[in-house]
C-alpha cells in the first residue's frame, strides 16, 4: 500500500489497517459487549461496546485494537501457515509458492540478517557519496526511484483523471520522511516535540551508519532544512482533497521550464521510460521550490538527506539496531505502540504488502466460499436500487442532476472476493539469500511494471487490495467498489446472522462504499470516471452547503485534550458513513416489505439491531499517541465518532431507540444529503 502513491491517491479506503493479534471473533452480534447502563440516546458507541471497550486492553504491540485488527488477526495464523509450508516445499522457480515461500523464509532467517547489518546499504550509500556537483543529482534521484526509494518527489504511472481510460505519466509532490507538511509546519507543542524527536532519530540513524555524535547531529539537521524546504512548498492533505490540486497536465517542454535544473527527458530515459510529450505535474510550485534547492541548498545537506531516505526506507529490512530505532520513533513515539510485533507478524506482513496476489489466491482456497461472493454480490444490487430510490426522492436536488447522478450510479462496477484475472509474477526473482535483495527485487519490479503503463490503457481488472484484506474501497477512476475476501466474513457479514445486523455490517460498509461516488471529491468523476463536473452549478451549492454541515458536525468532536476531529480532512469518509448508513437502512427497509416482521431478537427489535450491527464493527480502542496522529494523517475519524456522528444526524436512529432533543444522539441541526 505505501509503495504506489498514485493508486492511494485515487482510492479512498474504509479504514486504512495494518497489523494484528490473537482472538478470533465469530459472532456477528454479541450483547455481552453491550454496557446498557449508558444511555443509548446520550453515548450509542458506548452503550453498544462498552463492556468491551471497559474489558479490553490494547494489545502492547498495537496502538488500536478493534474488530479490524481482530479480524487480521485471525487471518495472520491462516498466512502463517500456508507460509510456513510453502517455506519447508521446494517449489519450482518462479512458482508462486516459490516466491512466497522465499520471501517468507528470507524475511524469517534472522541470522543472516543479523550478520548482513548495513551491508545491503552499501553500495548504495557510495553512490551519493561520490556527488561532486548538484548537477549529478537528478540522474542519482532517477536511480533510486528505479529500486523504489522515495526522495524529493514521485514519479510513475497513473491515470489521466480526465481521461479515465489511459494512463499517463504523473509527476508529484513527495520526499517527507513524516506524513505530511502539517507534521513540519504545526505550532502546537506535542508538534514541536515530534519534530524535536524526529530529528533525534535522524541523528541516531546517522550514528548507526558510523557518523561520529557530531557529524550525526549535523546531518540531522542538514536532512530536516531540506524536507523542511521540500514541505513548506507541498499541498496539505486537506488542499489535496480536491482532485483539481492533484490535475495538471502540461507539456514536458513546459515542465522542462519549470525544473531548468532537472531535464524530464534526461530523468525519464534514466528510468527506462521512452520520454512523453505530456506529464501530469500536480504541484507546479512544489517544483519551482525544489528546483531552486538544487541549486541554493548547500550540497551536503541534499547528500545527508538522501543519505537518510536511503536508510530510512530499508530499515524494517536491515539488523535489529536498524529495526528497533525505526519502531522507536515511527511506532512508539508517533502511535504509542509499546512492543514490536514478533518476527513472523511482520514476515507474513511483508508477504502480504509485496507478494499480496500469490499470497491471497491460496488464502481464498480455503477461507472464501462461492456462496459468499454470490450473497455479497446480490446484497450489493440492494443496495445500487436503494441509493437509487432515495436520488429520487431528493428535495434539494434537479431532476437535471438527478439524471446525471442516476447515470453515475448505473455505471458502478463491483469486484468482490479475489481478482478474475490475475497478473502474475513473470521475470521476478527471489531466492532465499538475502532478505534485503528480495525485498529490493520485488519493488523494481513493480516500480518497471508501473512506469511500463505511461500511456498505455488502464487495465480495469486490476485490484488494489490483497485478498486477505479486511477493507473495502471506492475508485473514481473505475467507479467501481471492491470488498476483498477478508472482509465478507463476521462481524461484517455472516451467513447465520439476523439481516438487520448484515445490513447494519456489510450494508453499512457497502453503503459506505457507494457513498463515496458521491462525497466532496468522488461526487467530481462523472459515469465514465472523469474528473467532470456533471452537477447544475444551483445543485453544487446546495451539495456543499449540506457538506459544511458534515465538517462543522466533526470539527467540534474532541479526541484528546485540545486535539480535534478535522472535519475537512474527514469529509469524504464522513459522507460515506452518513450516505452509507441511509442507503443501507433503506435497503434494509426493502427488505422486510411484504414479509412477515422479523421477530426481536435479545429483546430489541429489527431496527434497533440493525443500528447495533454498525456499532459493534467500530468497536476500538486506541492509544492517545495514535489518536492524534490520527487527526493529523487519516481521513477517517475516530472509530467512536464513525458511530455517534452519523447516527446523530438519522431520524430513523432516534425514532428506533425513542431519543429526542436535547440528548446527545439527536443533533438539533441534523445533517443530511444523501
Ligand atoms: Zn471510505
Amino acid at each position: 500500500m505505501k509503495n504506489n502513491r498514485f493508486r492511494i491517491a485515487a482510492v479512498f479506503m474504509l479504514l486504512v489497517t495494518f497489523a494484528i493479534s490473537t482472538l478470533a471473533q465469530s459472532k456477528a452480534f454479541d450483547t455481552s459487549r453491550m454496557d446498557t447502563s449508558i444511555d443509548a440516546c446520550e453515548d450509542f458507541f458506548g452503550y453498544a461496546n462498552g463492556t468491551w471497550v471497559k474489558k479490553t486492553e490494547i494489545p502492547p504491540a498495537f496502538s488500536r485494537w478493534g474488530t479490524f485488527n481482530i479480524l487480521a488477526d485471525n487471518n495472520q495464523a491462516i498466512l502463517k501457515d500456508i507460509l510456513e509450508r510453502a517455506a519447508k516445499t521446494r517449489s519450482p522457480k518462479g512458482s508462486d509458492a516459490q516466491l512466497i515461500g522465499d520471501m517468507y523464509s528470507s524475511c524469517m532467517d534472522e541470522a543472516a540478517i543479523e550478520k548482513a547489518d548495513a551491508k545491503p546499504l552499501m553500495s548504495r550509500l557510495k553512490m551519493i557519496d561520490s556527488i561532486k556537483t548538484p548537477q549529478e543529482i537528478p540522474a542519482l534521484i532517477a536511480s533510486f526511484h528505479q529500486i523504489g526509494v522515495p526522495m524529493f518527489f514521485g514519479f510513475g504511472a497513473g491515470p489521466d483523471l480526465k481521461n479515465s481510460s489511459m494512463n499517463m505519466a504523473n509527476a508529484s509532490q513527495g520526499g517527507l520522511a513524516l506524513s505530511n507538511r502539517d507534521f513540519y509546519d504545526n505550532k502546537d507543542a506535542k508538534s514541536v516535540e515530534i519534530r524535536e524527536k524526529f530529528v533525534a532519530y535522524m541523528t541516531n540513524m546517522f550514528k548507526l551508519l558510523g557518523d561520529s555524535p557530531e557529524t550525526a547531529a549535523a546531518n540531522a539537521k542538514a536532512s530536516m532544512a531540506v524536507q523542511m524546504r521540500l514541505a513548506m512548498a507541498s499541498k496539505r492533505p486537506v488542499e489535496l482533497r480536491n482532485p483539481d490540486a492533484r490535475y495538471n497536465k502540461i507539456k514536458t517542454s513546459d515542465a522542462n521550464a519549470i525544473t531548468t535544473n532537472l531535464s524530464w527527458e534526461k530523468y525519464m530515459t534514466a528510468r527506462g521510460v521512452t520520454p512523453v510529450n505530456e506529464i501530469n505535474f500536480g504541484q507546479p510550485d512544489f517544483f519551482k521550490e525544489f528546483n531552486n534547492m538544487l541549486t541554493d541548498q548547500p550540497l551536503n545537506d541534499l547528500k545527508a538527506y538522501m543519505r537518510f531516505m536511503v536508510v530510512n526506507s530499508s530499515a524494517s529490512r536491515l539488523s535489529k539496531r536498524f529495526v528497533d530505532e525505526n519502531f522507536d520513533f515511527y511506532s512508539r513515539t508517533l502511535q504509542g505502540t509499546k512492543e514490536q510485533q514478533p518476527r513472523w507478524k511482520r514476515c507474513v506482513g511483508t508477504v502480504d504488502g509485496t507478494l499480496g496476489e500469490a499470497l491471497g489466491m491460496e488464502y481464498v482456497k480455503d477461507n472464501f466460499k462461492p456462496e459468499t461472493k454470490k450473497r455479497a454480490d446480490e446484497m450489493i444490487d440492494q443496495l445500487f436500487i436503494a441509493m437509487g430510490q432515495r436520488i429520487d426522492a431528493l428535495a434539494w436536488m434537479s431532476a437535471e442532476t438527478k439524471v446525471q447522478a442516476k447515470k453515475k450510479l448505473g455505471t458502478f462496477k463491483k469486484k468482490i472476493g479475489y481478482p478474475d484475472k490475475l497478473r502474475g509474477y513473470a521475470g521476478l526473482s527471489l531466492s532465499r539469500k538475502s532478505y534485503f535483495e528480495n525485498a529490493a527485487n520485488v519493488s523494481a519490479f513493480n516500480v518497471k511494471r508501473n512506469l511500463a503503463d505511461i500511456n498505455k490503457p488502464v487495465d480495469r481488472t486490476r485490484w488494489g487490495f490483497s485478498t486477505p484484506t479486511i477493507n473495502a474501497s471506492y475508485n473514481p477512476i473505475n467507479n467501481e467498489i471492491t470488498f476483498p475476501a477478508g472482509i465478507l466474513q463476521p462481524p461484517f457479514f455472516s451467513f447465520t446472522a439476523d439481516d438487520a445486523i448484515n445490513y447494519g455490517g456489510i450494508g453499512g460498509v457497502i453503503g459506505h462504499e457507494i457513498s463515496h461516488g458521491f462525497d466532496d471529491s468522488g461526487s467530481r468523476f462523472d459515469s465514465e470516471g472523469n474528473l467532470k463536473m456533471w452537477w447544475t452549478p444551483d445543485d453544487r451549492k446546495s451539495f456543499e452547503e449540506r457538506a459544511d454541515c458534515v465538517v462543522d458536525q466533526f470539527n467540534k468532536y474532541e479526541v484528546q485534550p485540545n486535539t480535534f476531529i478535522n472535519g475537512r480532512l474527514t469529509l469524504g469518509e464522513n459522507i460515506g458513513d452518513l450516505g452509507g448508513l441511509e442507503v443501507s437502512y433503506t435497503a434494509f427497509q426493502n427488505s422486510m416489505k411484504g414479509k412477515q416482521r422479523p421477530a426481536n431478537i435479545d429483546g430489541f427489535t429489527p431496527e434497533q439491531r440493525f443500528f447495533l450491527g454498525w456499532a459493534q464493527v467500530w468497536a476500538t480502542k486506541s492509544t492517545p499517541e495514535f489518536e492524534i496522529n490520527q487527526t493529523k494523517t487519516d481521513p477517517h475519524a475516530n472509530a467512536r465518532y464513525r458511530v455517534n456522528g452519523p447516527l446523530s444526524n438519522m431520524n430513523e436512529f432516534a425514532q428506533a431507540f425513542g431519543c429526542k432533543l436535547p440528548n446527545k444522539m439527536v443533533r438539533q441541526k441534523q445533517c443530511e444529503i444523501w
